[in-house]
C-alpha cells in the first residue's frame, strides 16, 4: 500500500469533532429523506384465516398455503405472512425482535432450502428511532474478506444454508432500499479496508452501497473533498438506499469481480468531516491495489470462478393481523421487481434492483418451490 502524507495538519480545531457527529446526523437523515415516502393506502381489512387443515396443501401444487392459523405462503408463493401477538410484534420495532422465532416457525414447514431470510413488518412510517435495516449474519464461508469463517446456522433451526437474516421494518424498503445495502452487508465490510465507521466502507474510494466517494480532490492542508456521481458529498455508510449500484469493492467481496477488476482503493486516514458538503480532514490518504488486499487477507476463496451467484430468500411479512391481498399484490410485485433479469418496471423509477446494482452477474430468487414445502 502506498500512504500520501500532505504538508502539514492546521486544521485540528475543537469544534471538528462535535461538527463531524452533527454531519454524521444529517447524512443519515440525507439517506432518510432519499427513501421515497409512498403514501400505499394500506387497507385496515383483514380477513379471518381460514382453519384449513395442512393435509390441503398436498394437493394442490399453485396457489396460496395455509401452514398454520398465523403462518400462511401467498398464491405468487413469494410473501409468507406470520401473524404476531402484539407483543412480539412490538419487539421488532423497538429493535429487538425475535428472529429466530419467525425462522423456526419457517422451518416447521419449509425445508433448508434458503440463503436468506428476509423479514418485514407492516409499518406505514418509519418507526421513530429504529434502523432502516438490520443484517443478522448468520455464517461467512469466504475467505479473504478480513474475517474468519463461521456458521451459526444451527441455531436458528437451519441445517446449514442460512447465510443471513434481514429485518427491515417496512415493505417500500424493498424497492426503496437498503434492502440493496442490507444484502451488501454479507461480505462487507468485515475489515478488507480500515474504517471508521464500522462495517462500512466510511472515507474510501468505494462509491456504493456500504458509502464511499468516487472522485476526491485534494484541497491542501490535509483537507479533502469527496463526490459521487459529479455531486459533492457522499455517505460514510450509505449512498441513498437503492438509488446506487454496488461499487467494484463490493462486487468484489461479493465475489462478483475478480482482483483483476478491482481498481486502486483510496481509504482516508483519521477522516474527520468538516462543516462543507463532502469535505474532510485527514492525516493521509492510503491506496490500496488489489494485490494489498490479498497480502493482507489472503485470496477470495471462493473465486469470482467458484462463487456462489445465485441466491434464495425466503420473505416472511410480519404483522398482528392477517395482511390484506392489496398488500400481498405490492410486495409481491416489488420481489418480483428486484428479482427480475432485467430492470424493474416504470412502478420503480431510477431505483435499482439486484440485476442492475450487480451489472447482471447474479440473481435473487424469492419463490418458495413446492419442493421446499414439508
Ligand atoms: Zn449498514
Amino acid at each position: 500500500m502506498t500512504t500520501f502524507q500532505s504538508a502539514h495538519r492546521t486544521f485540528k480545531n475543537y469544534f471538528v469533532l462535535p461538527i463531524a457527529f452533527l454531519l454524521f446526523g444529517i447524512s443519515c437523515s440525507t439517506d432518510a429523506t432519499t427513501l421515497l415516502d409512498e403514501d400505499d393506502s394500506i387497507s385496515e381489512d383483514v380477513e379471518e384465516t381460514n382453519d384449513d387443515t395442512p393435509s390441503d396443501e398436498e394437493v394442490d401444487t399453485s396457489g396460496a398455503v395455509v401452514f398454520d392459523q398465523d403462518f400462511t405462503l401467498d398464491a405468487t408463493r413469494t410473501v409468507a405472512n406470520y401473524v404476531l401477538s402484539q407483543a412480539d410484534y412490538a419487539q421488532f420495532l423497538a429493535g429487538d425482535g425475535d428472529i429466530t422465532m419467525v425462522a423456526e416457525k419457517a422451518y416447521e414447514y419449509l425445508d433448508d432450502d434458503f440463503d436468506y431470510i428476509i423479514i418485514l413488518s407492516v409499518e406505514e412510517t418509519q418507526p421513530s428511532g429504529l434502523f432502516y435495516g438490520r443484517s443478522h449474519l448468520i455464517q461467512n464461508q469466504v475467505q479473504g474478506l478480513g474475517t474468519g469463517v463461521y456458521n451459526n446456522a444451527a441455531s436458528y433451526g437451519s441445517a446449514g444454508k442460512l447465510k443471513s437474516i434481514i429485518y427491515m421494518p417496512r415493505t417500500e424498503y424493498i424497492s426503496n432500499g437498503p434492502f440493496l445495502h442490507e444484502i451488501a452487508h454479507s461480505w462487507g465490510n468485515k475489515g478488507i479496508i480500515p474504517s471508521t465507521v464500522g462495517g462500512h466502507w466510511g472515507f474510501a474510494s468505494t462509491a456504493g452501497q456500504l458509502g464511499g466517494f468516487d472522485q476526491i480532490e485534494d484541497l491542501g492542508n490535509n483537507t479533502y473533498r469527496g463526490s459521487l456521481n459529479g455531486q459533492n458529498g457522499f455517505g460514510t455508510f450509505a449512498n441513498g438506499g437503492n438509488s446506487v449500484v454496488y461499487g467494484a469493492l463490493e462486487l468484489y467481496t461479493m465475489g462478483l469481480i475478480g482482483p483483476d477488476e478491482l481498481g486502486s482503493i483510496q481509504v482516508a486516514v483519521n477522516p474527520e468531516w468538516t462543516q462543507n458538503a463532502g469535505e474532510f480532514t485527514a492525516d493521509a490518504i492510503t491506496t490500496y491495489t488489489a494485490q494489498d488486499l490479498i497480502n493482507e487477507h489472503g485470496v477470495r476463496v471462493p473465486s469470482v470462478s467458484d462463487s456462489q451467484k445465485d441466491f434464495k430468500a425466503l420473505t416472511v411479512v410480519i404483522s398482528t393481523a392477517e395482511i390484506s391481498q392489496e398488500q400481498i399484490d405490492t410486495i409481491s410485485a416489488n420481489l418480483e421487481n428486484f428479482s427480475r433479469q432485467g430492470a424493474p418496471d416504470g412502478s420503480w423509477g431510477s431505483l435499482k434492483n439486484f440485476w442492475l446494482a450487480t451489472q447482471g452477474k447474479a440473481t435473487f430468487d424469492f419463490t418458495v418451490a413446492q419442493e421446499s414445502i414439508q
